[in-house]
């Protein structure tokens, strides 16, 4: 499916005249996305197509008719991924992966065999860090956190310029640090992770159960319509108290966790993203209310964030 052509004047030649671009491709386990890139951070043109999740073979044939028909339209110099999971940057392979058929594979050796084109790959979150902090939210800072809101809580760190990896190259999982005491159980194998009470999932779970205390609310209205994160938004701008505690305790929640990563990181500016963060102009100030002094910003790359920034693994890396 394609989804937008923009239209750009400055472009980026090569020596033989012709104008170079980059394919990024944001790899989900429900979605592939994939855009071609200009050096000037701007997507030409983008398309998603349903992931094949089957076997790892079906998948690495999607990605590399992905790129041949991207390389057959477009001059492209070069190819990023962003892939969800334990993805090495340093060997090029993605070791697993909750919601992709890949173990152990070298997605980046055999992208790079088959086609010819350099290849890199990098974790998802990563990518949209990457962006975020280079031409997104946390542009024209030096220290940020990235803390992404959706099924599950993701997150990037940006430390005196420089996205944070880790050797083991699992850093910036703040999904999973321990906001609760013998809490919830995670899939992680601990309990009371981060995620279990702020990401999105946890809000509708928890508007849900406040649905069924109280039938007659208009959230309970709104949670039947609409199983979803939403409901609780719309149930609040029709005055309902019930929805108002629900959301009120989920900032509460959300607060929590970004109070312990101020204190560990001191970031210059907190970049928050994931579908919710459309109603970002109630949540923002919620939560600098609670969090004191420091800067919480909405990302500016939204979905093309993991796009561009998958792009930008070729085109800036990570330093
Ligand atoms: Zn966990």
């Amino acid at each position: 499916m394609k989804l937008s052509v923009c239209k750009k004047d400055k472009a980026t030649m090569d020596v033989t005249g012709r104008e170079e671009y980059y394919l990024g491709i944001d790899l989900g386990g429900t979605d592939v996305k994939y855009g071609i890139v200009s050096r000037d951070n701007l997507i030409i043109v983008n398309y998603k197509e349903p992931t094949q999740t089957s076997s790892e073979g079906a998948l690495l044939t999607q990605l590399k008719n992905i790129c041949r028909k991207m390389m057959a339209e477009y001059h492209v110099k070069a190819v990023g991924i962003g892939i969800p999971g334990n993805v090495s940057m340093r060997t090029g392979r993605v070791d697993f992966s909750v919601n992709l058929p890949f173990n152990n594979t070298d997605v980046e050796e055999y992208l790079t065999q088959a086609l010819d084109i350099s290849v890199k790959i990098a974790k998802d979150a990563n990518c949209a860090a990457l962006y975020e902090h280079l031409a997104g939210g946390g542009k024209d800072f030096d220290n940020m956190v990235m803390i992404t809101i959706g099924t599950g809580i993701g997150g990037g760190i940006v430390i005196n310029g420089k996205l944070y990896i880790s050797t083991k190259e699992d850093a910036g999982e703040i999904g999973h640090i321990i906001t609760h005491a013998r809490g919830r159980a995670c899939g992680c194998g601990q309990e009371g992770c981060f995620e279990k009470y702020a990401a999105a999932s946890a809000l509708t779970q928890a508007a849900k159960d406040a649905a069924t205390s109280a039938p007659n609310s208009i959230l309970a209205k709104r949670i039947s319509e609409n199983v979803s994160a939403k409901a609780v938004f719309e149930a609040l701008d029709e005055g309902c108290g019930i929805a108002l505690d629900v959301y009120n305790n989920w900032i509460y929640e959300l607060a929590i966790g970004i109070k312990s990563l101020v204190r560990i990181f001191s970031p210059d500016v907190i970049v928050m993203s994931g579908g919710v963060m459309h109603q970002a102009e109630k949540i923002i100030p919620d939560l600098m209310k609670q969090c004191g002094d420091v800067k919480i910003v909405n990302s500016k790359g939204g979905n093309a964030a993991g796009i561009i920034g998958a792009a930008m693994l070729q085109y800036r890396g990570i330093k």
